[in-house]
């Protein structure tokens, strides 16, 4: 048997969906959902875009979905055994796969096991969301820099993977992805680390779908403002002076009138 007997006769594409509004999908996204044989998702994607999947190709893989049998372990071995099956196979992620979306894990899970697949972007949460607020990640005059992290660890740990000392320090744009729970942690670990508590921050709620919900204040008033409007996840936390920017063009933003 030669090696290229073990490569499977379908294939995989690790597609984002981006933040949630179908308009947002890539036109190759959109493209690749209409001729798949089976679409895996989870929650991410939204409503709307999980909407226009006919049911009888969907897989929701979501951590819930299967209770303990979805772990990401199932995930990996159900892709393979479709491609190996001959399918056309989407793996439907929010946002971009490769933005803390374990599409990089994937990606080699496939390689190692005979998969063909392709990466196929996704405009992320982590721009689009602040974005559609009215907050540029990097502006000319107070950010030359941005950096994406994760606020779902507990920043007091001592062997925390995110160095809040360091991104204080930066001056630049901070966005937080899966930062709701942890924000009052985030936020005085940062002010302990020297951020002037007036820095402006904002709560992008569902950044693109019909229900988008923002909250603003600062390093100080963020957790209250979240608590006031109700912030749940899915939301992105923009920490820096380019979220002083939505106050100056709110009115005419979409959804704008829901600011709170
Ligand atoms: N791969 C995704 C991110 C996955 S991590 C991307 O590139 O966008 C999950 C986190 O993404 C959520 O906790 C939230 O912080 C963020 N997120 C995803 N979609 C969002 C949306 N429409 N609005 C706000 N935050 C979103």
């Amino acid at each position: 048997m030669t090696a290229d007997a073990d490569i499977a006769p379908g294939k995989v594409y690790l597609v984002g969906s981006g933040p949630g509004d179908p308009d947002l999908l890539t036109v190759k996204a959109k493209r690749l959902l209409d001729e798949a044989d089976v679409v895996l998702h989870d929650k991410l994607p939204g409503p709307d875009i999980i909407g226009m999947i006919p049911e009888e190709i969907r897989e929701d893989v979501g951590k819930r979905a299967r209770g303990e049998r979805t772990s990401q372990q199932y995930t990996n071995e159900r892709l393979a055994e479709l491609a190996h099956e001959g399918k056309t196979v989407v793996r439907l992620k929010g946002g971009d796969s490769f933005v803390f979306g374990r599409g990089g894990e994937e990606m080699v899970y496939l390689a190692e096991h005979g998969v063909p697949f392709e990466i196929v972007p996704g405009v992320t949460a982590a721009i689009a969301g602040p974005g559609v607020a009215g907050i540029p990640v990097t502006h000319r005059d107070y950010a030359s820099s941005v950096s994406f992290v994760t606020g779902h660890e507990d920043p007091t740990k001592e062997d925390s993977a995110v160095d809040w000392d360091a991104l204080a320090a930066t001056g630049g744009t901070i966005v937080v992805l899966m930062g709701v729970g942890k924000l009052p942690e985030y936020t005085r670990e940062l002010r302990e680390a020297g951020m002037d508590p007036s820095t402006p921050v904002a709560l992008v709620e569902r950044g693109t779908w019909p229900d988008q919900q923002v909250a603003t204040g600062t390093l100080d008033t963020i957790v209250q403002a979240r608590d006031d409007a109700g912030i749940e996840p899915p939301a992105i936390t923009v920490i820096g002076d380019v979220a002083r920017e939505r106050q100056r063009v709110v009115k005419f933003l979409e959804n704008g009138a829901e600011e709170s």
